[in-house]
């Protein structure tokens, strides 16, 4: 069942899609988190290998030219984030549904690659305010980094139509369990 499949979540940054996945994950056995490549540093507590794979910009460079990403963007400036083309076999060959975590132009880019195969899934802050208050509260941006993420997340809210479908990630569990009736309606499980 459930083969070729993939489930991607976008959002602005702080919006929650990280938390939510992990709970999903936590729900379902047959799914894997396809861990992009980024050029950032790692965060405290964050594991290379795990929640991403960290390259030098020189190395994040080296593997665009070789043509080994399904997608890549400059997420902020001079920080880029990309979806490695080894990572959909990975994931498909251990016989699971894969979960990204892209950023909305990503998530649009890979759900015209794979269409029906993909589940297009836009997590939506409550409110700006509140989202403001998410990624300070995460305490892991510097100032700097939390205005280039709110300076983008105004154009990303616009894009929330051109999804599958928006979950409202007001109170944690409901938002959780809605995504997880909309995955089941999709899968079909
Ligand atoms: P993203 O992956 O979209 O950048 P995170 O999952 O890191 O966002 O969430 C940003 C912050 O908001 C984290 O500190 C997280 O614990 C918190 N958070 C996530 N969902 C909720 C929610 N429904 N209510 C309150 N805080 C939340
Ligand atoms: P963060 O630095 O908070 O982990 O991620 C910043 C942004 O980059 C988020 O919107 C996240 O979804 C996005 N992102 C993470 N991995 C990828 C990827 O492989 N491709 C794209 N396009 N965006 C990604």
């Amino acid at each position: 069942m459930n083969h070729r499949k993939a489930i991607l979540f976008s959002a602005p940054s702080g919006s929650g899609k990280t938390t939510i996945i992990r709970e999903i994950l936590k729900r379902f056995d047959c799914f894997e988190f396809s861990i992009s490549a980024t050029s950032r540093q790692p965060r405290e507590g964050e594991r290379n290998g795990v929640d991403y794979y960290y390259l030098t910009p020189d190395e994040f460079a080296r593997r665009v030219k070789a043509d080994e990403f399904l997608e890549w963007e400059e997420v902020y400036a001079g920080v880029s984030y990309g979806t490695l083309k080894s990572e959909i076999t990975r994931i498909w060959d251990n016989g699971h549904v894969i979960i990204f975590d892209v950023d909305v132009n990503g998530g649009m880019n890979i759900k015209k690659y794979f269409g029906p195969d993909a589940l297009a899934l836009f997590v939506m802050p409550p409110s700006v305010e509140e989202l403001e208050r998410r990624l300070r509260s995460r305490g892991t941006e510097t100032e700097e980094n939390i205005t280039k993420r709110l300076a983008r997340s105004a154009a990303e809210l616009k894009m929330a139509d051109r999804f599958d479908k928006t979950i409202v990630n007001d109170d944690l569990a409901r938002a959780v369990d809605e995504t997880q009736c909309v995955i089941n309606n999709y899968l079909g499980i």
